[in-house]
């Protein structure tokens, strides 16, 4: 193992983060980061790591390179392994190189990962390949930002100018003009394509394409800033026929998800393919059974059951942990017929090796109950529903009434989740928010619990509320809210469709 560890983050989306990197965050001692890295792969830490954030916007450094490097030799030299996590790839424009020298040194072992650069990636996102047969032979990376404190410049415009090549800027916003202006006398013509990309890649991507005699103007007009990359050459006329990732009917909106952090991950997923800046809002958390004996009674008696209802996730999910702790496996299951209410509950037993019996078409307990009564469901069945301690009781009324035998396990129980309102608050207040997504009467609840209405209020029309179904819109309805978008499938697939089609 190598006592430090110089890793490119990649550009901000998560997924472009290598394995090698991931693998090494998951294990290392101390993570240290920059501003440009994105914060999600902090969630790839050991719980018990320690995360130092030594900044980097602009000028304004939290900590000069000369101590960065310092704490690096002095953290290391105490043994502990640390992941350096850069934007981008170390070596580009990263400083990676300065770290290294320290390291070695300071008689310490290093490793380089490195990272995809943000020079190649914004531009494939804004649909500009850096090269391509018809238009260039070659790439040149190029600071916009040199050394202030070096006596000459190291740049050759002319050369950069009389090349063919495709010019890729790092840090250059600021110097727009003067870049442009360099290029034109030293003899590249005007006419010349040139594009910008600022926060490639991420939800935030934006992007604008001009020529170099009126780059710096129309950059100016549009207030674009850093970070962006700034490509010159005819590949940026590619920008409007292949621009794939701006597409994304979500691109930049900003959208709250209130659900648990621990189910929350399948929607952010789906969202943020679609483009959306995913905020993160749990409203609701997921705890076990203070005390495990009902469970286990019931697990030991499953024989005395025809049918056993999932009707959440979390309830397969607690199920299973308490009959794992008893030592079993799914075949304590035997000869019952299992249902799950909803297509993710579906899954969650099919990965145990359970393919339900039932799983009905709509996800309200109303329909449930006709399609059990169509599979044999009758006066006497004996009927085992683990879910949440506090839930709807008309699924177990219903089966009641049709005279089955219903014996509700309450398996876990939700709380309040109360942190991070004033995150949150901020967020509107900013005008970060596009949507609120709701996705079940609970975290309606929750969320009124955590955000007074009136707050929410302050900021609609602009902030739209989207609700799974038909239930929980009504417990919307309730603190006065109309919502704007309800799917027809009451299914977070067709909410996040719902919301990409709104
Ligand atoms: N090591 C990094 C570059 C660091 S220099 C890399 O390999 O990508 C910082 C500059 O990188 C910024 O000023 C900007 O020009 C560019 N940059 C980094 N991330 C970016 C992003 N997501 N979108 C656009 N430009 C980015």
């Amino acid at each position: 193992m190598a006592d430090v560890y110089l890793i490119g983050a990649g550009p901000g989306d998560p997924g472009l983060l290598t394995i090698k990197a991931k693998e090494i965050l998951e294990t290392a001692d101390i993570l240290v980061y920059d501003y440009l890295a994105n914060d999600e792969f902090l969630q790839y830490a050991r719980p018990d790591a320690e995360i130092i954030y030594v900044g980097k916007k602009g000028g304004d450094h939290t900590l000069p390179q000369d101590k960065i490097n310092e704490m690096l030799v002095q953290r290391a030299a105490e043994g502990k392994t640390i992941a350096r996590l850069k934007g981008g790839d170390p070596y580009v424009f990263g400083r990676g190189g300065e770290e290294a020298e320290e390291l070695m040194a300071a008689g310490l072992t290093f490793e380089v990962v490195p990272g995809i650069t943000a020079g190649v990636a914004a531009p494939a996102y804004a649909g500009i390949p850096v090269t391509h047969r018809d238009h260039t032979t070659s790439v040149c990376f190029i600071t916009g930002h040199e050394d202030p404190t070096k006596e000459k410049s190291g740049h050759n415009w002319d050369v950069y100018a009389k090349s063919e090549s495709t010019l890729v800027f790092y840090m250059g916003v600021k110097n727009l003009p003067m870049i442009a202006d360099n290029l034109m006398q030293g003899g590249r013509d005007p006419k010349t394509p040139v594009a910008l990309v600022r926060w490639g890649t991420r939800c935030t991507q934006e992007s604008m394409v001009s020529t170099l005699e009126n780059v710096a103007e129309d950059a100016k007009a549009r207030g674009f800033k850093a970070p962006s990359i700034i490509v010159v050459g005819s590949v940026c006329s590619l920008h409007d026929k292949l621009n794939w990732f701006e597409q994304r009917p979500l691109l930049g909106k900003g959208v709250v998800v209130t659900r648990a952090r621990e189910q929350a991950s399948g929607f952010a997923d789906i969202l943020r393919e679609q483009g959306a800046c995913v905020m993160q809002f749990p409203t609701i958390s997921i705890n076990p059974m203070p005390d495990d004996a009902e469970i286990r009674d019931a697990i030991s008696g499953m024989d005395a059951y025809d049918w056993v209802v999932f009707t959440s996730v979390n309830g397969v999910k607690r199920f299973w942990t308490v009959l794992e702790d008893m030592g079993l496996d799914t075949r304590a299951f035997g000869g019952r017929k299992v249902a799950a209410i909803g297509p993710a509950t579906a899954k969650e037993l099919e990965n145990r090796g359970i393919r339900p019996d039932f799983v009905p078409e709509k996800y309200v307990a109303e329909h449930v109950v006709s399609g059990l009564l169509e599979r044999g469901v009758a006066s006497g069945t004996r009927i085992l529903i683990p879910r949440a301690k506090v839930a709807r009781e008309v699924l177990p009324e219903e089966l009641r009434k049709a005279g089955a035998e219903v014996r509700i396990l309450p398996v876990y129980e939700t709380g309040l989740n109360e942190q991070g309102p004033e995150s949150l608050q901020d967020k509107l207040n900013a005008g970060d928010v596009d949507y609120v997504t709701f996705t079940s009467s609970s975290t309606v609840d929750n969320f009124f619990q955590l955000l007074p209405p009136e707050e929410l209020k302050k900021h609609l029309p602009k902030v739209k509320l989207a609700c799974i179904g038909p239930v929980t819109a009504k417990t919307l309805e309730g603190y006065g809210f109309t919502p704007d978008i309800q799917p027809e499938d009451y299914t977070i697939p067709a909410l996040a469709d719902a919301l990409a089609s709104a």
